[in-house]
């Protein structure tokens, strides 16, 4: 087989912190597999700047005067952590024969990258780091995210258990994964329908390295429900049997309103009118809240806006350079 040409692809938002560390640790990783003849000395740290607002941009584009290793994308504004990672992988899709996802933080143990390659020269398309614990995450984050990940496979949608955006794809992996034009993106979901021969690698998870989480309760919350409203109706499903069970009750209230009235002991309906009242208020205004939610979402769909817009792409122009050279 060939000695393949990886490029590890890196979202950044707002990271000036840990831009140093995280590349003084890759480029070792790097130098290691190409004297391994792992991977060719073609093989990159491409950082896709998601319209940070701090100096991150300009130390991607220090580091990539003085590192051969770095290169970089700069995205025209800020279009969250999904995106920037998917226009890193089209980018960086069109020149290497695989590609590693990673966050910019280091919370990810970066020693398996290793193991990523050696899968895939075994053969694999896609190589999945799952989670072996999450110690470092607090209470609320892990009983969250568990509660998601078995939420999500009750509904059908097969995300691996514990992975987030860590994985290998190759090139073939990548050009499936473009096939893929929709707005909402969940890339852990797209990626388990893509097939292929896959396989996963297990890590320990860390402390941010330095800096604050992107993701606050609020924006995590959001991606998780996106991650449900984008790749299933069974909510819809679920309202829809509520209203019916629901329709039920309160037809067997009303009979039993009924009979009472005839019996003569009427004037004892406020309370059980109130609840009802209240009680199916409440659940319209949430099915018309859910209905909307994915209403929404075919607005966005249908307006089939472009996903990201690119600013700077150092590294496409060096890869052109570098063939006009050679
Ligand atoms: N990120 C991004 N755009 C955003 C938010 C985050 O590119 O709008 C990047 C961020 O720089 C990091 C990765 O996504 O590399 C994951 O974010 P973070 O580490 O803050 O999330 P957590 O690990 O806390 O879930
Ligand atoms: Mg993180």
């Amino acid at each position: 087989m060939n000695i393949p040409v990886l490029t590890i692809v890196v979202p950044c938002y707002n990271e000036e912190e840990v831009l140093h560390e995280t590349t003084k640790q890759l480029s070792e990783i790097i130098s290691q597999m190409i004297k391994e003849n792992l991977i060719t000395d073609k093989s990159k740290i491409l950082y896709v700047d998601d319209g940070s607002r701090d100096k991150t941009w300009a130390i991607i584009e220090e580091l990539n005067g003085v590192h051969p290793f770095v290169t970089g994308l700069k995205l025209a504004h800020n279009v969250g952590h999904q995106k920037a990672l998917l226009a890193g992988l089209e980018v960086a899709g069109k020149n290497s024969d695989c590609v590693i996802s990673i966050d910019a933080d280091l919370q990810d143990d970066i020693s398996v990258i290793k193991e990523f390659i050696l899968k895939f020269h075994e053969g694999y398309e896609i190589v999945y780091g799952v989670r072996k614990s999450r110690e470092t995450d607090t209470f609320f984050k892990r009983a969250t995210a568990q509660g998601f990940y078995r939420f999500m496979q009750k509904m059908g949608v097969n995300v691996v258990y514990n992975h987030a955006d860590y994985r290998l794809m190759s090139k073939r992996a990548l050009e499936e994964l473009s096939r893929y034009k929709e707005q909402n993106l969940f890339l852990r979901g797209i990626v388990s329908l893509i097939g292929l021969k896959t396989t996963e690698v297990y890590y320990d998870r860390k402390e941010r390295f330095a800096g604050e989480s992107k993701y606050p309760l609020k924006k995590m919350l959001s991606f998780a429900f996106d991650g449900i409203t984008s790749f299933s109706v069974a909510p819809i499903r679920f309202i829809t049997f509520i209203g019916f069970l629901s329709f039920l009750i309160s037809s067997c209230v009303g009979i039993y309103a009924l009979v009472i009235k005839f019996m003569g002991h009427a004037n004892t309906g406020w309370t059980s009118l109130m609840v009802s009242i209240w009680f199916l208020g409440g659940l319209l205004l949430m099915s018309v809240g859910l209905i909307g939610e994915y209403i929404g979402k075919i607005y966005e769909e249908t307006k089939g806006r472009p996903r990201f817009a690119i600013e700077t792409d150092l590294y496409t122009d060096e890869m052109v350079k570098s063939e006009v050279g050679a």
